[in-house]
């Protein structure tokens, strides 16, 4: 596919006019063509238009007609074929097996919320009938649907740069609930960006469906994300980054004169817990399997071991010695951008010179750009309480074990952890009342909490949640993996006393969607 530089309005190509951004290839530091001038406030404007225009129509089609448009865009992404792997590969620096799996992700889950989209279920119809001689009140009649919360501003990630970028999990479920959506394309992936943006134009171009449904806007500054989550257009927004960016957009977006709903994924340690009898047992090959877990992707996933708690003694020496071991042996990899490689320098930096951890290992050194050195730390359960610094994600292969002196401090230290993605139990059977101690400060801090597993790989399933308290994301109540997170862009409307004819399809008598409706307190088969 040949490259323009050009944002996507609609179905219309815009040259931007504002400085160009360039794709950097992060494992030779060279500079990609071609250019990719910004955006403008008009552009933004231009597509907020645009997707409120679309919104009615689209919000109102039919089950069966948005479930072909999302399996179209991933057929069209497929179609692109070995360019994107390319061009994505170039961009990202991540391994050419990786980036395959991702798109196979961003075309399954696309394809899964086609299939979650035909049941209806999200539409969550529930009928309380009118009960016009109910003594000593009659009732009315009460039906309720949900219905598209309006055009959303999706926020590319830079690690997932298919499947959590422009095709990615925010826009397929925004899309699968009935949201136009308008990308700003994350600035190190323009290239694989715009690609993508052309399958979903397309898409829109043989589905028929208005040309709002979809635009895709460039611009680094942050001028174009502020004025895209502040156009009174725009009615919710996803984001995957930095802390930082999270926290100025969600600011911006809560000072708008209507305040809207914003979903950012931020910042996640997302603390492993291997306890005493897990240690006893088989602590070594833990100390293993959890450097795997650490060096995927060069620790760029949100669910990266950032951190590991546990009671001090023999055998957590041996699981740290056998981590060692294997930080050691880890080879270099390459960062998604030189920002992130310089950000993830300066973290472990920050680290070794608390003068409050003792390193156990770095990995090989690297010699190309933007290296990533695996880093293993270790620090007392007291000075990580007392030190901020320790307590933050370095966002890449580091991790930190903090050492407790018994049952109680460890605890203590898990009562202090801010909101996470994860928290992992490594355990065996005599580990079950330690388990059951921590089980509800869990609960408490993380979306997800797994028993003898790794937090690293995310199954895009009904079941999953990919979320948790502040400031793991912003909003704990929900997902942004997983068919559960279409209800971020759904909101409820009750419809009291309608004539049949002029209630919507989902909610009238006679159930022509046949959809399992929840009616006078009873599923309908
Ligand atoms: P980022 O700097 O937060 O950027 C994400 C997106 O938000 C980009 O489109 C960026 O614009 C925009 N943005 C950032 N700050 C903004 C602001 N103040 N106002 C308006 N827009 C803003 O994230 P990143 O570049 O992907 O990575 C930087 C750091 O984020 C990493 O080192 C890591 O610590 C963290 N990170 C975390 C996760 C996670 O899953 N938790 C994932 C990726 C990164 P531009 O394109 O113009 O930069």
């Amino acid at each position: 596919m040949k490259l323009t530089g050009e944002m996507l309005i609609g179905q219309q190509t815009v040259k931007g006019s504002c400085d160009p951004i360039h794709a950097i290839n992060p494992a030779t530091d060279e500079q990609l063509e071609p250019a990719y001038p910004g955006g403008t406030q008009v552009e933004v404007e231009h597509a907020c238009k645009l997707a409120w225009s679309a919104f009615d129509t689209y919000r109102e089609t039919s089950l069966e007609d948005r479930a072909k448009f999302l399996e179209t865009v991933a057929d069209e992404i497929e179609a692109i074929g070995e360019d994107l792997i390319e061009r994505a590969v170039a961009e990202s620096g991540l391994s050419q097996s990786r980036i395959q799996g991702e798109r196979g992700r961003t075309c399954g889950q696309l394809r899964l919320f086609a299939k979650t989209v035909r049941t209806g279920e999200w539409l969550d119809v529930r009928i309380d009938p009118g009960m016009p001689d109910r003594q000593p009140m009659p009732r009315v009649d009460l039906r309720q649907r949900h219905i598209a919360l309006g055009p959303v501003a999706v926020f590319g990630a830079s690690n997932f740069p298919l499947a959590f970028s422009v095709a990615g999990g925010d826009t397929a479920s925004a899309l699968a609930a009935g949201c136009p959506v308008i990308v700003k394309a994350h600035s190190a992936h323009p290239g694989t960006s715009e690609m993508v943006g052309r399958a979903i134009q397309s898409a829109i171009n043989k589905c028929g469906l208005p040309e709002g449904v979809f635009s895709l806007i460039y611009g680094a500054g942050y001028e174009v994300g502020t004025a895209l989550v502040t156009d009174p257009h725009i009615k919710a927004a996803g984001f995957t980054g930095s802390r930082s960016g999270g926290l100025a957009l969600w600011k911006a977006a809560q000072s708008r004169s209507e305040p809207i709903p914003f979903y950012a994924e931020m910042s996640s340690i997302n603390p492993v817990f291997p306890l005493p009898e897990a240690l006893k047992v088989r602590g070594r090959e833990m100390g293993k399997a959890f450097v795997g877990s650490l060096n995927m992707s060069a620790g760029q996933f949100c669910t990266n071991p950032g951190l590991v708690i546990a009671i001090k003694g023999p055998d957590l020496d041996a699981f740290i010695a056998a981590a060692g071991e294997a930080v050691k042996e880890s080879a270099a990899q390459t960062m998604l951008t030189p920002g992130i490689a310089d950000a993830y320098a300066s973290g472990v930096k920050g680290l070794s010179s608390s003068g409050k951890v003792k390193e156990v290992a770095r990995g090989q050194a690297g010699e190309g750009p933007n290296q990533c050195q695996t880093g293993l730390f270790v620090a007392s359960a007291q000075d990580f309480l007392g030190s901020e610094v320790l307590q933050q994600e370095v966002f890449g292969s580091t991790s930190l074990v903090v050492e407790c002196t018994d049952a109680a401090e460890l605890e203590k230290v898990a009562e202090h952890l801010e909101g996470q993605l994860t928290a992992t139990l490594q355990m065996d059977g005599a580990d079950l009342d330690n388990a059951k101690a921590l089980l509800p400060i869990l609960e408490r801090k993380a979306g997800r909490v797994m028993v003898n597993g790794w937090p690293t790989g995310v199954e895009v399933c009904d079941a999953m949640v990919h979320g948790g308290p502040f400031p793991a994301t912003s909003d704990s109540r929900t997902t942004s993996v997983g068919t559960a997170a279409i209800f971020r862009f759904l909101r409820p409307v009750c419809y009291q006393d309608f004539p049949d004819a002029l209630l919507p399809e989902a909610i009238k008598q006679g159930n022509s969607l046949k959809l399992k409706r929840l009616v006078d307190g009873k599923r309908e088969a």
